[in-house]
């Protein structure tokens, strides 16, 4: 899952995003509004993580301008301000929840979990393709019942797949969805991570789930998928 941080101070930005990469996360970060707005219409995020006082334009701009979009992201508001007044404004702005700052990290993530677990398109914690289960909770990818082990790149790549199974995702696609921005090579980075999963998730059974449709890219289905 990718998730956009907007936060204009480098100490805190620095310690969310070290967090969230080692739980597997893709983090982009911008360190104004604008780049945050920009970022937010550029790229499909899992969720934004939001400061409230930034340069450029203010997170409850940034928020306004989201929502009047009709994008149903989820919206984590951080901020140094706590009074209840300010809380029930970003509610009623489109805001999802809300984070004093100073924060724990350990706070930070079962509240992004949490968002992320209730969010708007498939957020089934459980995703199931035939035999083959991923669990985004406790990250645990199973087949016919037995544990598969994955790295977390190959974990992003078969969770973006099962989120949207059925559906052919194009290489460039699961590049935007699964890797960062300072990611700048080539699109065949996915082929191999794909073929790293299908040695582990596909070779060692006879049905296969994990299917390449020349030309457009990959998809994820117990059938044959016509194109
Ligand atoms: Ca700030």
């Amino acid at each position: 899952m990718r998730i956009l941080v907007v936060e204009d101070e480098d100490k805190v930005s620095r310690f969310v995003v070290k967090g969230l990469t080692a739980e597997r996360f893709a983090v982009d970060v911008a360190r104004d509004g604008k780049t945050g707005w920009e970022l937010a219409q550029t790229y499909q995020y899992d969720l934004i993580i939001l400061d409230l006082m930034l340069p450029g334009l203010t997170g409850g701009e940034v928020l306004n301008r989201i929502r009047k979009s009709k994008s149903q992201v989820p919206v984590l508001i951080l901020t140094a301000r706590d009074s209840v007044s300010d809380k029930v404004d970003h509610f009623e702005a489109g805001a999802d929840d809300y984070l004093t700052k100073p924060f724990a990290f350990a706070e930070l993530l079962v509240r992004v979990k949490a968002l992320l677990r209730r969010g708007p398109i498939t957020r089934a914690s459980v995703l199931r393709t035939g035999d083959l289960e991923l669990d985004r909770l406790s990250q645990q990818v199973k087949r016919a019942g037995k544990r598969v082990e994955l790295t977390s790149k190959e974990y992003g790549v078969l969770e973006y797949l099962m989120a949207n199974a059925g559906r052919v995702l194009s290489r460039t696609m699961i590049l935007e969805h699964v890797w960062d921005q300072s990611f700048d090579g080539a699109t065949n980075i996915v082929d191999v991570y794909v073929r790293h999963l299908r040695s582990k998730v596909d070779d060692p059974h006879e049905r296969k789930l994990i299917r390449t449709i020349r030309g457009l890219g990959y998809v994820i289905s117990v059938d044959e998928v016509e194109t």
